[in-house]
């Protein structure tokens, strides 16, 4: 009971840090001090400390040695054209095969997160942009977990290439374009169509590229 209860917190105190880190209220580069969020979002040091520590091993806070804790800067354009460069090598390949492999309890999955994602997206607010990040983040694991490489989906989830790319910019076109080429990629793998799934899936991260490119203009 006690476990779950401080889990809850700690869950509750980490998901409130992400979203000033994916909202930028916490800017990239900034300093982070313990003390200072203990006071803001008055909880004890413990569950801070420990969302830090998550937010650090998902690249989105930075720990220097007798410094502390800082926002981690934003990727830079040759990170950024990396990111893309590596998805466009391992995630289309991976819808073909997804739409090789596909169920229907994981169609409905799938179909689940893509509505959820929509509702989200309705909503202009910077809040629900971050939540509309994570479920991006994990529409498109699933893909990957469906395609069946294993190693691939764990390389490409560690580089959490969601919420870098998504905290560049802020913009309502960020995610209503994305749920028209979710769409489409619902349609290609429920129907099996491993050709149809494999071009949807190139065009949705090409175009995504090219929203987010925007950042660094
Ligand atoms: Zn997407």
């Amino acid at each position: 009971m006690v476990i779950q209860r401080s889990k809850g917190l700690a869950d509750d105190v980490y998901g409130a840090i992400f979203n000033k880190l994916m909202a930028l209220d916490i800017a990239p580069g900034a300093r982070i001090t313990v003390d200072g969020l203990v006071r803001e979002l008055e909880v004890s040091h413990t569950p801070i400390r420990e969302a830090l520590g998550r937010l650090e091993g998902e690249g989105l806070v930075v720990k220097t040695h007798l410094v502390g804790y800082s926002a981690a800067p934003q990727i830079t354009r040759q990170r950024f054209d990396e990111l893309y460069e590596l998805r466009l090598l391992l995630e289309p390949d991976a819808a073909r095969r997804a739409a090789q492999r596909i169920t229907e309890a994981k169609m409905r999955r799938l179909r689940e997160t893509a509505e959820r994602m929509r509702t989200l997206g309705s909503s202009r607010e910077r809040l629900s942009y971050s939540g509309f990040a994570r479920l991006d983040a994990d529409f498109h694991d699933q893909i990957m977990k469906i395609g069946g490489n294993e190693l691939i989906r764990v390389t490409l989830a560690h580089l959490h290439t969601h919420f870098h790319i998504f905290r560049l910019i802020f913009h309502a076109r960020v995610t209503e374009e994305a749920l028209m080429e979710h769409d489409s990629l619902l349609v290609t793998i429920s129907s099996g169509d491993e050709i149809g799934a494999e071009r949807a899936m190139r065009e949705h991260i090409e175009r995504s590229r090219q929203r987010l490119l925007m950042a660094f203009e």
